[in-house]
Order: C-alpha cells, then sequence, then structure tokens
C-alpha cells in the first residue's frame, strides 16, 4: 500500500508551494519533460495530445470562417525584420540567430521566427495586386523561438508551440471586425471547451503587440489568484502594409493600402488548464478536451470473466467517447492514482461483484464522486457525467474568478490587494504610460486589459489623482 500512495504524495500541497505543485503536476502526469536544450521542453505524449485536441477544434472553427491553413519559412531575414521599427525593437531582445550555414558565415543574419508577421506581410506585397484577391486569410500551427532568460512548462519556454493567423483586408472596418471575431473565437472556445472563464478587453498601448494598432485579449484567472494571458488578437490597421508596400486597387482603379490583423493562441493555454482546474492529486482535465474521457479499470482482472466484461464495456462506450481499459498488472490502488495524476475526468470500476449485478462504478475525477450505473444505461450515463463535470468545472472555475475579482478605490486599497495576490484588481486608471509603469515598478501589478464592459468606480486615477479615463484589471501574471 505504500508504494502505491507514492504517485501521489509526490505532488506537493498547492496550499505549501504553488509553483512547486505546478511542476510537479507537469511531471507527474507525464505532460511535458525539461530537454538538454536550455529552455525547452519536450511534449510527452499526454501533453501533445491535448495539444492536438485543442488544434482540432480550434482549425475547424477557423475554417468554418474562411481562414486557409499555410507554412512559411523557420528563418526570417534580418533586412525583413526591420521594416518595421516598433515590430522590431519589441522583439530584437529575444531573437535567436542564425549566422552560419555549416562553416561558412552569411552574408545576412536570418533570425528564428519569434513570430511571423514580416515573413506574411512579404508574401502578401507579392500576391495582393486587386481588391479581387482580399481577404487573404491565412493560419499557421507551427511552433516559435523567443530566447527566454527563465522558462517553466508551457507557460514561458524558448521554443513553444502555436497557432498564428494572419489576415489582409481591404477596409479598417473589415480587419477589425476579423480582429474581434476571433478574440470572440478564442473566448468561447476557453469556455465552452476548456472551462474556462475569461475577461475580455483591451491592452493598454504599453502592453500591446509591438507594431499593433491595437491588441485585444483575454485573461484567466488560476487557482492562486495570478492572470495568464491566454490568446490575443491584433489589429495591426495599416502600418504594416505602409512599411511592406501592400497595396491592392480598389474597384474605382486607385491604390489603397490592406488592412490586416494576427491572432494567437500556445501551448500556454495548458498551463491555463492545469492551473484552473488541477488539485492536490494531479491535474484534472474538462472532457470536452481531455484524451481519455474514461478509463476502465478492471478490479480482480485475473477472475474469469472480469477482462472480459471490462472489454466488452469499452467496445460499447468505443464509439461515442474516448475510452481506454487499464488492463496492466498494477493493482487497482495504483491505476485510480494514475488516473487521477493524469486527469482523466471518469473512471469505470468493474469487479466480479458488479458483473453478478449487472453494474459498473463511474467516479468523477473532480469531485469523486461514485456513481453506480447499471451496464444496459452505462452509455448515456457515462455521457451525463462527463457533461455535467464539464459544466460543474466552468462554474467552479466561474466562482473563482467572481470571488476573486476585488475593486479598489484607493491606493492603500490597490496595495493590499496587489499585496495579498487577490486576483483581478478592478480599478480606474488616468491612461497614462507613465502611471501605468510606476504602478508596475511599487507593486509589480500590471495591468492586464481594460474591459470591453467597462465600470465607473471613481472620478480619479487610483495611483495619480487625475482625472480617470478607463476602468482596468490589474494584477500579477504569468
Ligand atoms: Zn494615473
Amino acid at each position: 500500500m505504500a508504494k502505491e500512495k507514492k504517485l501521489v504524495e509526490a505532488i506537493t500541497a498547492m496550499e505549501d508551494d504553488f509553483a512547486q505543485w505546478y511542476t510537479d503536476v507537469v511531471k507527474k502526469a507525464e505532460l511535458a519533460d525539461y530537454s538538454s536544450v536550455r529552455g525547452c521542453m519536450i511534449l510527452r505524449p499526454n501533453g501533445y495530445a491535448i495539444w492536438e485536441n485543442i488544434q482540432k477544434v480550434l482549425d475547424a472553427k477557423f475554417k468554418e470562417t474562411g481562414v486557409e491553413n499555410v507554412a512559411m519559412p523557420m528563418f526570417i531575414p534580418e533586412s525583413l525584420l526591420k521594416k518595421e521599427e516598433d515590430h522590431v525593437e519589441g522583439f530584437a531582445p529575444e531573437v535567436a540567430w542564425v549566422t552560419h550555414g555549416g562553416d561558412k558565415e552569411l552574408q545576412e543574419r536570418l533570425c528564428v521566427r519569434p513570430t511571423s508577421e514580416t515573413l506574411f506581410c512579404d508574401f502578401y506585397s507579392r500576391i495582393i495586386q486587386s481588391h479581387r484577391d482580399l481577404p487573404k486569410l491565412y493560419n499557421q500551427w507551427v511552433s516559435v523561438v523567443r530566447w527566454e532568460k527563465t522558462t517553466r512548462p508551457f507557460l514561458r519556454t524558448s521554443e513553444f508551440f502555436w497557432q498564428e493567423g494572419h489576415t489582409a483586408h481591404a477596409t479598417a472596418e473589415e480587419a477589425e471586425a476579423r480582429t474581434v471575431q476571433m478574440l470572440n473565437m478564442y473566448a468561447d472556445f476557453c469556455e465552452q471547451y476548456l472551462a474556462i472563464p475569461v475577461v475580455k478587453g483591451q491592452k493598454t498601448e504599453k502592453e500591446k503587440f509591438a507594431g499593433a494598432h491595437s491588441t485585444y485579449t483575454i485573461e484567466a484567472l488560476m487557482h492562486d489568484g495570478k492572470a495568464l494571458q491566454s490568446g490575443t488578437s491584433h489589429n495591426f490597421g495599416d502600418g504594416f502594409a505602409k512599411a511592406f508596400d501592400i497595396q491592392y486597387t480598389d474597384k474605382d482603379n486607385k491604390l489603397q493600402y490592406v488592412h490586416q490583423t494576427s491572432w494567437g493562441m500556445s501551448t500556454r493555454i495548458i498551463g491555463a488548464i492545469i492551473m484552473v482546474h488541477g488539485d492536490d492529486s494531479g491535474l484534472v482535465l474538462p472532457p470536452k478536451i481531455a484524451p481519455i474521457q474514461t478509463m476502465i479499470v478492471p478490479i480482480m482482472q485475473k477472475k474469469a470473466g472480469v477482462l472480459e466484461k471490462a472489454e466488452e464495456i469499452r467496445s460499447k462506450l468505443a464509439g461515442s467517447y474516448k475510452v481506454k481499459v487499464d488492463d496492466s498488472d498494477k493493482s487497482p490502488g495504483w491505476k485510480f492514482s494514475e488516473q487521477e495524476v493524469r486527469g482523466i475526468p471518469t473512471r469505470i470500476e468493474i469487479g466480479p461483484k458488479d458483473i453478478e449485478k449487472n453494474q459498473a462504478v463511474i467516479v468523477r475525477r473532480d469531485t469523486r464522486e461514485k456513481i453506480i450505473v447499471s451496464l444496459d444505461e452505462i452509455e448515456t450515463k457515462l455521457g451525463e457525467v462527463l457533461e455535467q463535470m464539464q459544466s460543474d468545472m466552468f462554474e467552479r472555475a466561474k466562482k473563482h474568478l467572481e470571488e476573486h475579482t476585488v475593486e479598489a478605490r484607493t491606493w492603500d486599497e490597490f496595495k493590499e490587494h496587489i499585496e495579498k495576490q487577490d486576483g483581478f484588481v478592478k480599478a480606474m486608471w488616468c491612461g497614462e504610460t507613465e502611471c501605468e509603469e510606476a504602478i508596475k515598478e511599487e507593486t509589480t501589478a500590471t495591468t492586464r486589459c481594460m474591459p470591453f464592459e467597462q465600470e465607473h468606480l471613481s472620478d480619479v486615477c487610483v495611483h495619480c489623482g487625475k482625472p480617470a479615463k478607463k476602468l482596468v484589471y490589474f494584477g500579477k501574471a504569468y
């Protein structure tokens, strides 16, 4: 028995050390591991399968709106990167350079893409000539490299996986509509599939994407009261188009600049799943995104008929659910622990006594509730349990978000909330970057977003006392 408990004991309690708890879950659930390349992680099968499911759902949603997938080179010539001033300034400090091909020094350095705006712009400048060529709605699923000093699996690694959508439109209105459309798509995806409630809003000038006209974001709140930027959508206006000379002739035969957007969601979101839903026993996966939705665990599997029954149940469920039988020679207790650490939403226990009664036991990962079901009804019952679990997980996360969104009307209140890491702190702000920087300097809190749903808490900025322009969500962030 002592050995069986080891898997769970190896996870540090969340209350004791949240950062260590996170690392333990990543390792014990076998989601990712460190590699020999500094700052780069290995996505293990359990982690990659989650990413594959995220890809599947998002990719289908993108395509429903006319988006097409492409593949761009992973290198960007230095001259191309430098074409848009703000953009290169924003990314230069974390770019990795290729200087040699074999033993020959390259005439021009190549950077390993930190993001691909410049490549898309260069391409668009060549393939867009007429209004008939618009819109262009391209996306790619790739990895990018940003040379990070400190790294944590999923949250911050030098190389990470993501999708980056890049669109070009005839008008500013169309580009704005696409920017908002994609942000809403990310928000709906988080809420409906990942059971993660988000706050939608706009980034401040200081926090917006390098080179963007405006950046919209969805922000999620983790268990420990820190925020995680979970997806962003940028409107570039015609800034990149002017830098890259992307023009088209309109219907009146006049030359016009295109208006562009880009939008991305990355493997960071797996970090959010861990930190929103996980508990002291490990990962808890929302059923809709879980690579395995139920693990069948045979009890006393050596007894005649048990494994056969487990297999019979599996094949009955396999048409509707992602299901597996754990028929390894580990003890049931060990199998339970493994299923819990890995966050598999449900397990089905089936032993000789159950078979006698024509029943099985469904156990929910989140509440550990045991539900005895007749084998005749197991298919519909499992569906109900998974659906209930999905919605309960969202409601719990939503309650946590609501309870950890606080208001600050005075600077003292503000500092106290941030120090205690109470969650999102709503406060009024003057709109000035200097003031925003001072707030960060004094408290380490950053502006997470100016929510689309604005409120009026007071007439003055919480920090400097000047007239307030916007309500802002502040917080400590990953
Ligand atoms: Zn201020």
